[in-house]
This record gives structure tokens, C-alpha cells and sequence, in this order.
């Protein structure tokens, strides 16, 4: 069992490179468009999750993040 089969059979999750948003099982990739900003720029590299339930909430606050949502902490 090599590492990228076991990527592979994993959740797929696309992280928006410019404001990190996650997005889990997206049907296309090819047609992805980050509903946070627009972009339609993503990466399977990234590391670290963090879970925005409030928008208001101090964690949000301090990354910028302005809509609830699943985000990457970093990008590779
Ligand atoms: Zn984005």
C-alpha cells in the first residue's frame, strides 16, 4: 500500500490557494469556483484543518475569515 493510493481512497478535499477555504468531494475539479472569494485556483497540498463555525468568532477574526466553513491552515 503505497501513500498515494491511500490519498486516493481518503476524503478528497480541494483548499482554495487564495483565502484557504476548503471543499470536500467536489464533483469537478476542472469547474471548482471558491464560493468565499471567487477563485478558481485550488490545491490538494495543504496542511492543517480548521473548522469556522462562527464568523464572528475570535479564531475567525484573527485568520481574516469572514464565512463559516472548513479552511486549510497552510498551503505546501
Ligand atoms: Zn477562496
Amino acid at each position: 500500500m503505497g501513500k498515494a493510493k491511500a490519498q486516493e481512497e481518503g476524503e478528497k478535499m480541494k483548499a482554495c490557494v487564495n483565502c484557504k477555504y476548503i471543499i470536500k468531494n467536489p464533483s469537478n475539479v476542472d469547474e471548482l469556483k471558491c464560493p468565499v472569494c471567487g477563485s478558481t485556483t485550488f490545491t490538494g497540498n495543504f496542511g492543517g484543518l480548521v473548522i469556522i463555525l462562527k464568523a464572528e468568532s475570535e479564531v475567525a477574526n484573527y485568520l481574516g475569515i469572514t464565512m463559516p466553513g472548513i479552511y486549510a491552515l497552510y498551503l505546501k
